[in-house]
């Protein structure tokens, strides 16, 4: 058989264009220390990700893989200029050296926004397909939370997309495009993709899955239906996109993946977005008010498992700055009774705390400082530290199983009722091993409050006695008018009336 040389390389970030935290370098290496060449296998073989999917791919074809970067961060603000070519000049050279390549596999996510380019993702393809020519076959991964623009198909030949939400199919997913990619190398298939985008964001209930309802599923299975009745095509990826991003193509998309060149790719991906056209306005989950939210966690519990609050509007992963202290305040001065709440990102804090030691006493002037105009100022507390730790939770769930959840050196005070977790390290909460390492068992708890808005209910949900989103004044609301768009294309809605 032949052997193949597969060329992989991933960029990826979501963008907030609201956010006012920089997507610069140092964010990157603070968040997971952009990892080069074998650090890559060291950290990822074995677990459930695009990365594990392509390493068991290349023992399986026997594969010889290039793999000279995988960079990513948390939600911020559009990645800096800088940030962006360093990973360009890690990326391009990389490929000059290892050309010729049979095939390229690459993970992004597919909602990067930079300083200098809008369609981050896009222009990467463009500099690649620059130097592999036009014959050698590219696959994509995306996020399903992807803004995608035109370029994707123009560049792609394959592109596969998550199906589910909170994520636990990147392995899958990245699998996928591998074996499509396996075929084309190999010549049996010469795909291309066709591509459709809407005139909206803020549809597809941006992109969940996990309750088994909404338009979204419901779009996922009018997809398998075509792939299982149209053997030409290959792959369908539905993009909700991510919709705090400023930039001409955000919101949903659809990209068809199929054998050869067909009109019938383009009519499935018309098809496709007219269907999230039709659905937008269907949501399912509803945001609380803090006092909303405060009445129901007063009630006597009436179930097994905690309360689940999700602080939806300050997730991290979703822009959110992770350091609000609304629903934090609302919980201790409502006394809530036995609770905990991950985490407070504030590395001044967390040192402070971490060096008085557990068992003191501390006063600590907490949260609030990125950008106080979002869920809520500094306050002023006085607790106990009950654990300290150097944040490096090892995910036991389903989602991203086997890597590491990183809230840097972080410590647990408890504050009137509420145990915090205090991280130096922007992150959300999606794994119970994000509690546990701090001594804090999630399924002992009366009210569990996550600065989280999807994954977490991969792992939470199932123990909860009931989940409850809040929404605490953070950066990523629904009210999308308070946004000042300037470059998405117009009309759309929900900005326009159309
Ligand atoms: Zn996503």
């Amino acid at each position: 058989m032949m052997k193949f040389k597969v060329f992989s390389a991933s960029v990826r970030h979501e963008s907030h264009s609201f956010c006012i935290l920089p997507g610069d370098l140092a964010s990157f290496q603070e968040y997971d220390g952009y990892k080069r060449d074998d650090e890559i296998p060291k950290a990822f073989c074995g677990t459930r990700t695009e990365w594990g999917a392509i390493f068991d791919l290349a023992d399986e074809f026997g594969w010889q893989v290039v793999h000279p970067l995988d960079a990513i961060t948390m939600v911020t603000g559009p990645v800096t200029r800088d940030a962006y070519e360093h990973f360009s000049d890690i990326i391009l050279p990389a490929l000059r050296r290892a050309t010729p390549v049979h095939g390229l596999l690459l993970p992004l996510h597919g909602a990067m926004l930079t300083e200098h380019v809008d369609d981050a993702e896009g222009e990467l393809l463009r500099r690649i397909r620059e130097i592999v020519g036009t014959t050698i076959p590219i696959a994509v991964t995306l996020d399903l939370h992807g803004n995608i623009g035109p370029a994707m198909a123009q560049h792609a030949n394959i592109v596969s997309t998550y199906r589910t939400t909170p994520h636990v199919d990147m392995y899958e997913t990245a699998e996928r495009a591998g074996r499509l990619l396996q075929r084309a190398m190999k010549g049996e298939t010469r795909p291309t993709v066709a591509y459709a985008q809407g005139r909206m964001f803020d549809a597809l209930d941006q992109g969940r899955t996990i309750s088994g309802k909404g338009p979204m599923v419901d779009i996922l299975a009018r997809a398998k239906a075509i792939l299982a009745s149209e053997p030409n095509i290959l792959d369908i990826g539905i993009n909700a996109g991510f919709d705090w991003s400023d930039k001409a193509n955000v919101g949903p998309s659809v990209l068809v993946t199929g054998e050869g060149r067909n009109p019938r790719y383009q009519q499935v991906a018309d098809e496709l977005i007219d269907f999230a056209w039709q659905t937008r306005k269907m949501k399912t989950i509803k945001l609380l008010s803090l006092d909303e939210a405060m009445l129901i966690a007063r009630e006597p519990a009436d179930g097994k498992g905690p309360l689940l609050i999700g602080d939806y509007t300050d997730c991290p992963a979703g822009g959110g700055l992770g350091d609000g202290t609304n629903l934090l305040k609302a919980m201790i001065d409502a006394g809530v009774k036995d609770a905990a709440l991950g985490a407070i990102s504030d590395p001044a804090a967390a040192a402070e705390a971490r060096k008085a030691g557990v068992g003191a006493t501390v006063t600590l002037h907490l949260g609030g400082k990125f950008d106080p105009r979002f869920g809520g100022k500094p306050i002023e507390v006085t607790g106990k530290v009950l654990a300290v730790s150097d944040g490096n939770a090892v995910r036991k769930g389903p989602f991203a199983t086997g890597t590491i959840a990183a809230f840097g050196p972080s410590c647990l005070v408890q504050f009137g009722t509420v145990k915090v977790i205090i991280a130096s390290v922007r992150n959300q909460i999606d794994d119970r091993e994000q509690f546990r390492i701090f001594g804090v068992d999630p399924e002992r708890v009366n009210v569990l409050a996550c600065k989280a808005m999807n994954h977490f209910r991969a792992d939470f949900e199932k123990i909860s006695r009931r989940l409850i989103y809040v929404d605490s004044g953070g950066i990523t609301s629904f009210d999308w008018k308070r946004y000042p768009f300037k470059k998405v294309r117009r009309p759309v809605w929900p900005l326009d009336d159309i």
